[in-house]
């Protein structure tokens, strides 16, 4: 089930990047693993699938433990800087740094693990008060006070915006997340400001974040099912 799930986004994938002018290889599926267990993971890799989302810093560790190294991960949770040591050492990319403290505590580590951490920063582009990510107008601050740290490598934005009834309501911020984006480009604010990822999309609304220009799009209940809802 899952190896069936996974080809058909990926068919999905190649047939939107097609339909709007986009090479298909310039979109990274991260399958997204919370709640499930390491064999799901295992599985999903028979397919050729290397890289997973996690959001929890203990259920991750565990996973990175039971697996090898060909498996990469990237964090999408809420991180607190007390876990920052743990995430440096396991994660390929954080994905969700919104403050300053947070991105000095990587930097911290790993620079201790003598390794450059890829990071993005999460932007709350619908200004939702649930929800984590810099507000738009502080995304540029934030990162140009990050910009002396020299263990970490910001490769681009990523957003999770608010619930909408329709995937299509999304549309809206995906583009403003990518207009963001270039603005920071246009200021040579990324690592590399010729190749900014851009972190959007999920099970619902993937294909829309692709028209938009998503680079990573982060994908769950469409591989996986759906999670037990634990109150975590
Ligand atoms: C859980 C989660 C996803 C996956 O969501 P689905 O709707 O299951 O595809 C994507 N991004 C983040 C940040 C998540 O927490």
């Amino acid at each position: 089930m899952i190896t069936n799930n996974i080809c058909t986004i990926r068919e999905k994938i190649h047939k939107v990047a097609i339909r709007c002018g986009r090479a298909p290889e310039s979109i990274k599926l991260i399958a997204v693993s919370k709640r499930f267990p390491t064999s799901a993971i295992t599985e999903a890799a028979t397919c050729g699938q290397t890289l997973f989302g996690e959001n929890y810093i203990q259920e991750a560790a565990q996973k990175f433990e039971d697996l090898d190294d060909t498996i990469q991960f990237h964090f999408i949770g809420h991180l607190q800087s007390n876990k920052a040591k743990v995430a440096a050492s396991i994660f390929h990319m954080i994905e969700t740094v919104d403050n300053q403290k947070l991105a000095r505590a990587l930097n911290r580590h790993a620079e201790s693990l003598h390794k450059k951490l890829k990071i993005l920063v999460q932007v709350n582009i619908g200004k939702d008060p649930k929800k984590s990510g810099v507000m738009p107008e502080d995304a540029e601050p934030l990162i140009e006070s990050i910009a002396d740290l020299s263990n970490i490598k910001l490769c681009g934005l990523m957003t999770m915006p608010p619930w909408e009834s329709t995937p299509e309501k999304s549309r809206l911020y995906f583009q403003k997340l990518r207009v963001l984006s270039e603005k920071l480009a246009s200021k040579e604010l990324f690592h590399d400001s010729s190749s900014v990822e851009l972190s959007m999309g999920m099970s619902s609304d993937y294909a829309i974040a692709i028209e938009e220009g998503a680079t990573l799009i982060r994908i769950g209940t469409a591989i996986f099912g759906q999670r037990k809802n634990l109150s975590k």
